[in-house]
């Protein structure tokens, strides 16, 4: 019996994988579940494991490329109210793994409490923030963290409290399958100060990245002391393209890309970089988009 069988209120098969994703491209997944409870997630993981099914958390697809061949296995989507639930509890915010990061801003900053202003603007989850561990320079998902909710590979409820887990920049080393949840411990502070510093970040932002875009992503990790946008530039390749893939007029580390494209087009041109960065500099830029 296929998952689509065994669980067939909340898994669909052959399901298109683009309508989720950032950049709306790419092919079919062989399953797609969108579970009410912890306790159907819980049976996914196991059936998955059963079966020996590759099993993944897709949050905004904002840092994800689908290929065009099917992607094996089940891709589930934290979407129902269970999981995107925002709590906050005087200082104490609980957030859901399939909450809006953008709603999680704006609710804080209303109740007067400090801490992921300089976060607005960034297109994900709360699931997929923390898996990689999203900001900048201004500040990182990760600062105000307490603890993570979490399913591990036998489909249990666990928790990760913040000194267990290790943060850098882009990413963490929180490998369950799910962020179920995570609580941060904010700080209080004036609505309009808040509101100052997110006007502030928002501007960084803006002139930094393709906000503008629908279909654009973040390609490669900086490498230590380094920028990739400047390697990417000093290789020549502002506004390089591949196919209907292009780098980026503004900030050179995202790909954008315009009607027709294909994930073939996207990877020829992340090969491109990486070649013509790794020829002109001798630097080998890592990936930090993933590939499905
Ligand atoms: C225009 C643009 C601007 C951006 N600017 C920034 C920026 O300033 N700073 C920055 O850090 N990033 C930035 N990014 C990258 C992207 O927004 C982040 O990587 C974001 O954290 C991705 O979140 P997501 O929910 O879309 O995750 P996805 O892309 O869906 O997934 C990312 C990874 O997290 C995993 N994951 C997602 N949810 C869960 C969950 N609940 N449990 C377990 N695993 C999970 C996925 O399996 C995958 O491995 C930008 C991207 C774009 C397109």
């Amino acid at each position: 019996m296929g998952l689509a069988e065994e669980f067939p209120n909340i898994v669909k098969s052959q399901v298109p994988l683009a309508p989720y994703t950032r950049l709306k491209i790419g092919g079919v997944a062989d399953y797609v579940a969108e579970p009410d409870s912890i306790e159907q997630l819980s049976k996914l993981i196991q059936a998955c494991k059963r079966d020996k099914i590759p099993f993944r958390v897709l949050g905004g697809g904002a840092n994800v490329l689908i290929r065009e061949q099917p992607v094996a296995g089940l891709i589930v989507r934290l979407v129902k109210p269970e999981f995107t639930k925002i709590e906050i509890h005087g200082k104490i915010v609980k957030a859901g793994g399939g909450a809006n990061l953008a709603d999680v801003v704006a609710q804080t900053c209303l109740c007067g409490l400090a801490g992921f202003e300089s976060l607005v603007g960034i297109s994900a989850t709360v699931g997929g923030a923390l898996r990689t561990n999203a900001g900048d320079k201004l500040g990182e998902v990760s600062e105000p963290v307490l603890r993570v909710h979490v399913l591990d590979d036998a489909g249990q409820i666990a928790k990760r409290e913040r000194s267990e887990i290790r943060f850098g920049e882009h990413v963490s080393d929180l490998d369950d399958p799910v962020i179920l949840s995570v609580e941060f411990a904010l700080e209080n502070d004036q609505i309009s100060s808040i509101t100052k510093r997110m006007r502030r970040a928002w501007v960084y932002r803006k002139a930094e990245e393709p906000l503008g875009f629908t279909a654009a992503v973040r390609v490669f990790k900086n490498p230590p002391m380094k920028s990739a946008a400047s390697l990417i530039v000093k290789a020549n390749l502002r506004q390089a393209r591949f196919g209907a893939a292009e780098v980026h007029y503004r900030n050179p580390n995202y790909i954008v890309v315009t009607k027709g494209a294909t994930s073939q087009d996207v990877l020829g041109l992340v090969n491109m970089i990486r070649d013509k960065v790794k020829t002109e500099t001798g630097i080998v830029l890592e990936q930090e988009l993933k590939v499905w």
